[in-house]
């Protein structure tokens, strides 16, 4: 029997869930861009019966043997804490936060009826810590989303995630004489991250995801040097990143 969800986010203990860095789709770019450093990352999907698996044919594109879904990351994973985190409070609440921010603790990953299963496993890891899963706090799941914003953000950050599949698996696929793509196909759940081509940029730019390249490559330069220039930051993809920008013949 399926067990409901009881969930209310507790502001206190965001440094728990708001690490260094978050996902947003390729429709949310425009939005986010000066706000975060952006850069790729390739992760292997595993699907656990044949329903997931028709999910995620949607979202994810094959490779080998294997499931791949392909992100936008915004912000740096080697940081302990999103830079927007302001006093336990997200200082791009009142812009429109990324999807992925508004649909935490849950994940696009697995389709709407088994949210039970991600939050079960997210609780022995890494929201072991959450303070949001009280009894008393209301039911958000009982099978289906409750909340019509939280089910509306669900789906709109699926979409995302199917509208940038092709690019996703043409960037991944082009990649493969890198070191690190031989290590991510041998490893069970590690992460490949990539910095932003030239030819990707153009891309965004010619498919009207990105309106005005110069602002975005300002932006996005900027916010790379100021990453590099914090001795906490250890992302070598960030150096590789700032000079694909530097030589891109806008600025
Ligand atoms: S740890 Fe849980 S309750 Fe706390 S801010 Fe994050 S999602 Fe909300
Ligand atoms: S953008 Fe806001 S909600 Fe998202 S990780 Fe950063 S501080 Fe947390």
């Amino acid at each position: 029997m399926t067990e409901n969800i009881h969930f209310q986010c507790q502001i206190e203990c965001s440094h728990f869930c708001c690490g260094g860095a978050t996902v947003v789709s390729l429709p949310e770019l425009k939005n986010f861009y000066r706000f975060f450093p952006i850069t790729l990352a390739f992760q292997k999907v595993y699907p656990i019966d044949s329903f997931h698996e028709n999910y995620i044919k949607d979202i994810t594109f094959r490779y080998a043997d294997f499931y791949i879904i392909g992100d936008f990351i915004a912000g740096n994973r080697f940081n302990k804490k999103c830079r927007h985190l302001k006093n336990s409070l997200c200082a791009l609440h009142g812009k429109t936060k990324p999807l992925q921010c508004k649909i935490i603790p849950f994940s696009v990953t697995f389709p709407e009826k088994y949210q039970d299963i991600v939050i079960k496993e997210k609780r022995k890891l890494a929201f072991k810590n959450c303070k949001g899963f009280m009894e008393n706090t209301p039911i958000i799941w009982n099978g289906f989303f409750l909340e019509e914003s939280l089910k509306s953000d669900f789906e709109q950050l699926r979409k995302g995630l199917m509208s940038q599949r092709d690019i996703m698996e043409k960037i991944f696929k082009a990649s493969n004489k890198s070191i690190n793509f031989s290590k991510f196909l041998l490893s069970k759940s590690g992460i490949f991250e990539l910095p932003l081509t030239e030819e990707l940029i153009n891309e965004l730019f010619y498919r009207g995801y990105i309106e005005d390249p110069v602002d975005f490559l300002k932006y996005q330069k900027s916010l790379f040097i100021r990453e590099l220039m914090n001795n906490n930051s250890k992302n070598s993809i960030f150096s590789q990143a700032l000079s694909i920008i530097e030589k891109i013949n806008m600025l």
